[in-house]
């Protein structure tokens, strides 16, 4: 057979969506998953989302996109930046993509050279290790472990960074975590990328309106100015307006930047399919005010969810303030022999001989960098998370 790039070596589908087939194939069988491995809002799309993009295509909106976005959509980028974050792009400065996920791609494939480092956060999103691998990078990992509420030290930071360095990655609210970075934490990482100027910034602020008890969410470009030239803010309709199927994604960053990853843009999409376009700008420019109430809805999932994990012996959970994910501690639980016969070795173990034995699909920490510990979604329903907390606390009580 013809043969594959080299630059797949070792990329894979993501451990989540391998978890969310896998719960599917177990469901067409018949039996009933509990699934808590997909990061999608359950939510609809707002009906004037919807309602707009079926008016853009009866009034023939269905040609070629400008490749970077549309105007109106780039206009309403411009102006949620400043609304919600106090930063000031030029319609040059704002790129729309396939979701925030082709931003990201789209940026490190215009600046990754072979031999360049990119730094994560960990646990971190399994996209941005793979994409970085793509480009040719290698990952440096720096630990935000549970006893620091999966927070980044500065510190830390520092000691990470090297002449090789391209990008770090930011992303608070986390996914798989729900840390947040409060603002004090976020000044003293601007200082020390203040003293790195070889360093590019992606801060992914894609779960910024999903933030609980009172916490205020602030942007690296907007905490630092001096940083402005060498942040990329990205960003995207997805979670906070339950939008994920629609693919838009956008970001704001230093003109050159941009220009290159329209260049790559224009390489593989050619843009945004336009209907798509319509209905983001419609949630941009439509009524906000249900995102505070979507947002007291996951708060309430989330103590809920808490609450039943930490009343299992061998589960520690912590509280997160954002995005719709907890990461509990299963340390506990290795070593241990499942109800089923299965030896718990690691985490992949766990959330395997869990969804075999109880039928609740989850991801395993092995997937973000950190273990053991897996990742629960808890964005559904109250009954569906009341039951698999049920099931994950008969899985672990029968542990011997
Ligand atoms: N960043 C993070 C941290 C995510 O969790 C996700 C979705 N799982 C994305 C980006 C991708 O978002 P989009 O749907 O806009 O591609």
């Amino acid at each position: 057979m013809p043969g594959f790039a080299d630059r797949l070596n070792g990329i894979g589908i993501s451990a989540s969506a391998a978890m969310t087939d896998k719960a599917s194939e177990l469901r067409a069988e018949g039996l009933r998953i509990i699934s808590l491995s997909s990061g999608e809002p359950d939510f609809p799309t707002p009906v004037h989302a919807v309602d707009a993009a079926i008016a853009a295509a009866r009034a023939g909106d269905t040609k070629y996109p400008p490749q970077a976005g549309k105007p109106a959509l780039k206009k309403a980028i411009q102006a949620k930046f400043q609304r919600e974050n106090h930063l000031d792009y030029a319609l040059d400065e704002i790129l729309v993509a396939n979701g925030a996920k082709q931003i990201i791609y789209d940026a490190m494939m215009a600046t990754i050279n072979p031999g360049d480092e990119v730094v994560l956060p960990t646990p971190y999103w399994i996209s941005y290790a793979d994409i970085a691998r793509l480009g040719g990078a290698s990952i440096v990992q720096v630990p935000c472990p549970a006893s620091n509420n999966f927070r980044l030290s500065a510190t830390d930071l520092n000691a990470a960074i090297t002449p090789a360095t391209k990008w770090l990655v930011l992303n608070f609210p986390s996914n798989p975590t729900g840390a947040c970075c409060p603002r004090k934490d976020m000044e003293e990482i601007a200082a020390v990328l203040l003293k790195h100027p070889h360093v590019w910034i992606l801060t992914d602020d894609i779960y910024e309106h999903l933030v609980y008890d009172d916490f205020q969410f602030c942007t690296l470009a907007e905490v630092e100015p001096r940083l402005k030239d060498r942040v990329l803010t990205v960003n995207g309709v997805s979670k906070a307006y339950a939008m994920t199927g629609w693919r838009v994604g956008f970001c704001g960053g230093p003109r050159d930047l941009i220009a290159a990853m329209n260049n790559m843009q224009g390489q593989s999409t050619s843009g945004i399919n336009t209907l798509a376009q319509a209905a983001a700008l419609a949630a941009l420019e439509g009524p906000q005010d249900f995102l505070k109430d979507r947002a007291a809805e996951y708060q309430a999932r989330r103590d809920l969810v808490v609450s039943l994990l930490n009343a299992i012996p061998g589960v520690q959970c912590h509280t997160p303030q954002g995005a719709f994910y907890v990461y509990p501690d299963i340390s506990a639980c290795m070593g241990k022999t499942s109800a089923g016969g299965r030896r718990i070795e690691n985490d992949t173990d766990f959330v395997m001989a869990l969804l075999e034995e109880q039928q609740v699909a989850s991801v395993q920490g092995a997937a973000y960098g950190m273990s053991p510990f897996f990742r629960i979604s808890y964005a559904t329903d109250t009954a569906t998370l009341r039951e698999g907390c049920r099931r994950i606390a008969e899985f672990v009580t029968g542990l011997k």
